[in-house]
């Protein structure tokens, strides 16, 4: 191996101990909480070979992207002077050459810094070093609800009206302030201790700079992708609308309501919203998932008319859950 490439490697191992150049605050690295590749930059690379890149590529900028989100890494981070334990997610600045992969990072941090709501991963500060960017977060021991949906497939309706109903409070308020997220998902809905939601991962959310705008590209592969996304006809905030009917479809269910063995069939059926809802999930929730997964954007509810929807309050609402609820049913009498 050269010379120049063995100090290209040392450059992306992160220190054991983190230090803010700025503020010259010392963070102690401890577990390991993120993959090396995230589920988003194997289905991009996937599209990326099979050819259909051209078809499904929503900008050509995907190739970066894939690269960027792919490389984050999530570790236990604590302040040595007050003990506080965070999520710190580290991106090493070889992956952020380009001056678009460099605005990328800044919205994502711009974007994430100016919010603060109690199901939403709270941001506490970012700096760099000669070597990475650091972003520390709320830290969310509990994993998220794509863990829980692996260990227990589908989950009972209190429990969905619990998660779900943080899930659109948090959505609401992100709306509000004119931000879509973008890439709504069982991963991206991560779990405290008193198992509350907190939706993170910022990395393909926008702001819309005026009401009524669509934008027209989204740089990345968004899990629960939206047929008006696939057909590029511009998007606003009716895509995180159709992730949450996803979201619910799956948890409910066990598996997601578009789900194939290959992406691009699954692409088509989301095209010919080919999806179909098993007789055991109850009325009101089946109402809700056709509404929430309408082919066309403008026939679907907004936030503020979801959460006023039957599903919400026809049935029983945990006030909390036990923690045993990540491997169990729980018994509610
Ligand atoms: P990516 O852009 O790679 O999708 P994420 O923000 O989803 O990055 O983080 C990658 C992984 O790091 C997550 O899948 C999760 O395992 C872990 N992680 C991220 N944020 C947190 C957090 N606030 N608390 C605990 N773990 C986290």
């Amino acid at each position: 191996m050269s010379s120049a490439r063995r100090e290209e490697m040392k450059k992306d191992i992160i220190p054991d101990m983190v230090v803010d150049p700025s503020s010259g605050k010392r963070y102690l690295k401890g577990r390991f909480l993120g993959k090396y590749f995230s589920p988003n930059m194997l289905i991009s690379f996937y599209i990326f070979v099979t050819g259909i890149f051209s078809d499904f590529c929503l900008s050509e900028d995907l190739i970066p992207q894939m690269r960027i989100r792919g490389f984050a890494k999530c570790y236990e981070l604590t302040d040595v002077e007050t003990k506080e334990l965070f999520a710190g997610k580290v991106v090493p600045k070889s992956l952020l050459v380009k001056q678009h992969q460099k605005d990328k990072m800044t919205q994502e941090i711009n974007i994430h810094r100016s919010i603060s709501h109690k199901y939403i991963v709270k941001f506490h500060s970012f700096f760099e070093d000669s070597d990475h960017v650091y972003i520390l977060l709320e830290l969310c021991r509990r994993r998220s609800l794509m863990e829980l949906h692996k260990r227990r497939k589908a989950i009972t309706e209190p429990e969905t009206r619990y998660f779900v109903r943080q899930v659109i409070l948090a959505c609401q308020y992100l709306h509000t302030n004119k931000i879509i997220h973008r890439d709504l998902k069982l991963g991206n809905l991560f779990i405290n201790d008193e198992m509350e939601i907190k939706i993170g991962d910022f990395g393909l959310a926008t702001r819309l700079d005026y009401d009524g705008e669509r934008k027209r590209t989204l740089c990345g592969t968004p899990n629960y992708i939206a047929p008006e996304v696939l057909g590029k006809r511009g998007h606003s905030y009716e895509v995180d609308v159709w992730s949450l009917g996803c979201i619910i479809y799956t948890l409910l269910v066990g598996k997601p309501p578009f789900e194939t063995t290959c992406l691009k069939d699954t692409y088509m059926r989301i095209k010919k919203n080919e999806y179909h809802i098993p007789s055991r999930i109850s009325k009101a929730a089946a109402t809700l998932i056709a509404k929430l997964l309408k082919s066309d954007p403008t026939d679907r509810p907004n936030m503020d008319q979801i959460l006023d929807d039957e599903f919400l309050h026809c049935g029983y609402l945990p006030a909390r859950l036990p923690t045993s609820c990540l491997t169990m049913a729980p018994r509610f009498d």
